[in-house]
């Protein structure tokens, strides 16, 4: 019957990858969970089973959707099909809805497509369940875009939380859960959330083969490349922009106009007749690019997005990932490009700090995340696909990006050093081991590590912990490297701790394989990369937290910068010494007499002034 219902109804020839496994387990009775990328066909695993009448349950299958506008798209597309189909929200007239709730009383309907508040607020569709289920017509509760259940989401949505109610009035018929968010929290939410039943679980890689990731430092000018980008590279093709504010959309829009290219805004400022002529004339190709908040894109199936561009950072890797994943949904090869600055990163970290919709614990979960994102950004070492699918808790091959992100091609131009970083290794894992259930988060750990005295770390005696401040002589970014590489190799691992309100977070544990190092003379080896060329390399995002920590590191970058350029003009004389380059560094002189009192400046080395004078003032603006 399945096999029959995919190809006369749905027209389609095979199964992609656990839709089958999906069905055949909600027909057979079981709570499901199901974890599929943007476009991997999660609707086709709860449309299908809803006409098949041979499953333990059948009958009526209610669909719980976070967006109007999503539902409209899918009973659009599946009454197109002769599919019986409804949907019930707020939005729709007294009358229509007093028909559509007669159909699905009487059990008429194979799907209703119900808004979470209905199931909140209507005692009426409450009710109507309640018949359904007396008469034995309710087949399945479905959950879609499951992720609005966890306040750890990207998209959390309040109403979702009443939703534990179908497993409390009905324990016996079968949920689906489905998203596309893999991190282990949103998961452990969700089932907590929903009370489902030892969900079967389905999961697939997450990797996207055909997109390409790459990371761009963002300049005063960057509309202008985009611009430029989308008239040299993207010629009539489709594309979005990601934009953090609905002015941003509006200003970016108007620019790219500018240069000839076809292009509208979209965010959820505007009429809801609006944004639909705007994604309307988006998907008939009528408009090319679209400057968009995230508001734009969830449940929109466009096959050919040849790019997606953020232009600001996102607030974390759900949101990166579940965006990017809107491009190459046939499978052809596309750009996924966010441009990144530091200056964006603390005006979103401003907006989490003053945002009154969220309690303390909220926000600094919220500011963990956007570290995790910048960390990515700065991160230009690790492949980029394995940095995401890390956090989504998937093991990846570097191997097997073939080349496909910035950091696996820029490997070539860097020199690699594999640097023996076993003692720092054990400390850390030390470390993990030393705080006595104390939970800390990966962020948290690294704070420690570098000798941090946030407010959280002293209250906690932590600063006292004899690892306190062991990794004070490394980079930031190499603390970042180390704990990526203890959390891969599994010396370290994360374990999801579900607190008293029912959110989870993760904390950091021993992995299982920490005793190798510990005990067992495991050496850990990293493998570090220098650029060949001068790249400016843009200073960490510390915290606010974190003052103390953020001069050196600073300097750091700087430092290396005056010393790739030392190094660009004299491979063997020397226009710098050391300790002229770190205190130009610190100063970075603006004439030539300063330039000339510099630590160890010695009578011949004044004349490379000139030299140093670009990168001095690029780096003085970044200061400023
Ligand atoms: P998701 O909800 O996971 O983002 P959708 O359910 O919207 O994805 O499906 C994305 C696209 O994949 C749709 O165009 C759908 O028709 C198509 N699709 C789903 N399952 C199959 C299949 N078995 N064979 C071919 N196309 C499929
Ligand atoms: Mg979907
Ligand atoms: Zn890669």
């Amino acid at each position: 019957e399945v096999y029959s219902v995919l190809r006369n109804t749905f027209k389609l020839p095979s199964f992609r990858e656990n839709q089958l496994e999906a069905i055949n387990a909600t027909l057979s009775g079981e709570d499901v969970f199901v974890l599929m990328p943007t476009g991997g066909g999660k609707s086709l695993c709860y449309q299908l089973p809803a006409l098949v009448k041979s499953g333990i349950t059948s009958g009526t299958t209610i669909v719980i959707s976070p967006l109007i506008s999503l539902m409209q798209d899918q009973v659009h597309h599946l009454l197109q099909n002769q599919i019986k189909a409804a949907m019930i929200n707020s939005k729709s007239s007294a009358s229509q809805r007093k028909q559509t709730f007669d159909l699905f009383v009487n059990g008429f309907l194979d799907l209703v497509y119900l808004s979470p508040e209905m199931i909140s607020a209507s005692g009426m569709v409450r009710n109507a369940i309640a018949a359904l289920h007396k008469k034995k017509m309710l087949a399945r509760v479905v959950v879609d875009e499951a992720h609005c259940v966890s306040s750890w989401g990207h998209d959390f949505r309040p109403d979702y939380k009443a939703l534990s109610y179908f497993k409390t009035e009905y324990p016996e018929i079968p949920m689906m859960a489905l998203t596309a968010t893999a991190n282990e929290h949103v998961r452990m939410d969700i089932i907590h959330n929903l009370n489902l039943k030892h969900p079967k679980f389905f999961k697939q890689s997450f990797n996207r083969s055909n997109l390409f990731y790459e990371v761009l430092p963002k300049k005063k000018t960057v509309v202008e490349e985009i611009a430029q980008l989308i008239n040299r590279k993207y010629k009539n093709m489709t594309g979005i922009i990601y934009c953090h504010s609905k002015n941003s959309c509006e200003q970016t829009a108007t620019r790219l106009a500018d240069y000839g290219i076809k292009c509208d805004f979209y965010h959820a400022g505007m009429t809801q007749d609006d944004r639909q002529r705007v994604q309307l004339g988006w998907q008939t190709n009528e408009i090319q690019v679209i400057c968009a908040t995230i508001a734009f894109g969830m449940g929109i199936d466009k096959p050919d997005v040849r790019f997606v561009i953020h232009l600001t950072l996102p607030r974390n890797l759900e949101g990166y990932y579940q965006e990017t994943g809107r491009a190459g949904r046939d499978g052809k090869h596309s750009d996924c490009i966010m441009y990144y600055s530091m200056r964006d990163a603390r005006t979103l970290q401003g907006m989490i700090l003053r945002d009154k919709e969220l309690d303390r614990f909220n926000k600094e979960q919220h500011v963990n995340k956007l570290r995790q994102v910048t960390q990515y950004c700065e991160n230009t070492t690790d492949c980029r696909r394995q940095q995401v699918l890390q956090y989504f808790n998937e093991t990846f091959n570097r191997k097997d990006c073939h080349k496909q992100c910035d950091n696996c091609i820029n490997g070539e131009n860097f020199e690699v050093e594999h640097r023996d970083m076993t003692a720092f290794a054990k400390n850390v894992i030390n470390l993990v081991k030393t705080l006595n259930g104390e939970n800390l988060t990966v962020i948290q750990c690294q704070d420690v590590f570098r000798g941090s005295k946030t407010a959280k770390i002293v209250n906690s005696g932590l600063h006292l912990n004899e690892y306190h401040g062991n990794g004070r002589e490394l980079p930031k970014m190499e603390i970042e490297r180390l704990f990526f590489h203890l959390l891969r190799e599994g010396f370290l691992e994360e374990k999801s701790v579900m607190n008293a309100a029912g959110f989870a977070t993760n904390y950091l544990v021993l992995g299982p394989k920490a005793n190798d190092v510990l005990s067992r003379g495991k050496k850990v080896v990293i493998p570090f990369t220098r650029s060949k060329t001068t790249r400016l390399e843009t200073p960490s995002l510390s915290g606010t937290a974190n003052k103390e920590n953020k001069a050196p590191q600073f300097l750091s970058a700087k430092h290396r910068s005056l010393c790739s350029t030392h190094l660009n003009h004299s491979r063997d004389s020397t226009m710098a010494s050391d300790t002229t380059l770190k205190d130009m560094a610190m100063k970075l002189p603006t004439t030539k007499t300063e330039y000339e009192r510099l630590d160890g400046m010695e009578k011949n080395q004044t004349q490379y002034f000139q030299k140093f004078e670009r990168v001095l003032g690029a780096l003085r603006q970044e200061r400023d």
